[in-house]
């Protein structure tokens, strides 16, 4: 795969309307609008050795298409971002589902049921034969009364009650936030819905698809434009010194940028195990969940149902929570939230900075969710910057950035 990246437009030194840093969906889908749509120099910098961000995917050594930080699913009802990325790629029609490995209460024994909870996830594990009528009185007998629903606690006792939550909530949760879901904002766990119905896909999503050749493959379409120049395997710091730009996009953690002055922001990192296979199926669907709090991985899953690809083997990856490592996951609890607002008012004081993405606006969005602010911001550019300005090279100058 770097080989395709090598083959995007490299600089060593020179002078750029813009700089983008990040090569994930924020940053390319930036470089993309304001390259193509102002006609403006755009040099867009990562210090992975690669385009696509946390999206990003490649062959291994086995020739199976695997994501490197994870499996990728993207889902949206937005028909604005899914037309627009529709101009990058084609799609493969997938809906995810999950299963989860849990204990059940009844026999003792372990049990792949359907996540999110539904109808026959509440059958199978308690040896039911209940209606959709039936088991939605049969949740709301077990449920908590809950005043306020404020944190990821109160979302799942609320519906389903204590025994549905510890079995599928409390561990996995524990284990990936190393907070106890009573810790942690509703957002979190508000993510994964409860149903009354046999519906067992994972999302709901008007627009479920993958992209047909991967994600790489459309990152590479993003960012073909011809005023587009991209430099992979370089820092923001690097970046300073050798390019002069007149405006700055930034992708990467917001603190960082301001020299961490506030104090960290919690990110939350994993560590991927990824195997092959010598076999052409590992798992009875793309992904299952294991919410025990005694199994260190949160789940396990396999890329062949997401993309698509005949293979005579097959690769998995495992995930491993951890505080140490990459800043994955933003954690959204309040005291978060108040340090991010301190950093966030620094950034919207920033003159010709704009902060994009999931890092930047610490967000636990969503892919298409950033493709969505990349847009909004373009828009916001529209208004801000008028394009005599920018095409002004006497104006261009050396950035002190941060
Ligand atoms: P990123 O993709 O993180 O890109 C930012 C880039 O900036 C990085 O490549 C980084 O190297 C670079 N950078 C940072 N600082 C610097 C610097 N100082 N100098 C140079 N470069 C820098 N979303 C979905 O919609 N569906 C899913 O199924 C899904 N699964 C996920 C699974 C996991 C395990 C994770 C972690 C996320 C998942 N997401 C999913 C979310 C998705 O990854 C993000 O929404 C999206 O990738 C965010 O894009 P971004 O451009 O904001 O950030
Ligand atoms: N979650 C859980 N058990 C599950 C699946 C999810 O407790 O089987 C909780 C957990 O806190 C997780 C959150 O719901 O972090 C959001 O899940 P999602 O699958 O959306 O996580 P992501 O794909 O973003 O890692």
């Amino acid at each position: 795969m770097s080989e395709r990246v090598a083959r995007l437009p490299t600089a060593e030194s020179g002078s750029f309307d813009w700089l983008i840093v990040g090569a994930g969906f924020a940053g390319s889908v930036l470089a993309e609008r304001i390259a193509s749509q102002r006609g403006e120099k755009v040099l867009v910098i990562d210090r992975r050795e690669h385009i696509a961000g946390n999206a990003y995917d490649h062959l291994d050594a086995a020739g199976v298409l695997i994501h490197r930080y994870g499996p990728h699913i993207f889902h949206t009802n937005s028909e604005q971002i899914f037309a627009y990325l529709s101009n990058f790629t084609a799609w493969r029609f997938y809906e995810h589902r999950v299963l989860a490995q849990v204990r059940s209460p009844r026999t003792g024994e372990d049990m792949l049921v359907p996540m999110p909870i539904n109808l026959d996830t509440v059958n199978r594990l308690y040896g039911l034969s209940l209606t959709e009528d039936e088991v939605e009185g049969w949740m709301a007998s077990r449920a908590e009364r809950v005043e306020t629903v404020r944190t990821s606690e109160d979302v799942v006792v609320g519906k389903v009650g204590r025994e549905l939550y510890e079995l599928f909530f409390r561990g996995y949760t524990r284990k990936q936030w190393a907070l106890d879901p009573s810790e942690l904002d509703r957002s979190v766990t508000a993510r994964v819905p409860t149903r009354t119905n046999r519906d067992d896909r994972y999302f709901t999503d008007c627009f479920q698809f993958m992209p047909r050749d991967g994600y790489t493959a459309m990152f590479r379409k993003i960012l073909a434009h011809p005023n587009v120049t991209v430099r992979t395997g370089m820092d923001f710091r690097e970046a300073r010194k050798r390019f002069s730009f007149r405006r700055l996009i930034w992708t990467g953690p917001v603190d960082e940028y301001f020299g961490f002055r506030f104090g960290k922001l919690p990110y939350r990192s994993l560590t991927f195990r990824h195997e092959t296979l010598d076999r052409e199926w590992a798992l009875p669907t793309g992904t299952v969940n294991h919410p025990a709090e005694s199994t260190p991985f949160t789940r396990v899953s396999e890329y062949k149902w997401m993309t698509g690809q005949q293979h005579p083997k097959t690769s998995v990856t495992y995930e491993f929570p951890s505080a140490e490592g990459d800043p994955y996951y933003p954690i959204p609890r309040p005291e978060n939230a108040a340090l991010y607002k301190r950093y966030e008012a620094l950034a919207d004081a920033e003159r010709d900075t704009w902060f994009v993405g999931r890092l930047a606006t610490y967000r636990y969005y969503n892919m298409d969710q950033v493709v969505g602010q990349a847009l909004a911001t373009f828009e916001r550019i529209q208004k801000a910057v008028p394009q005599e300005a920018a095409n002004d090279d006497a104006a261009r100058v050396k950035r002190a950035g941060a």
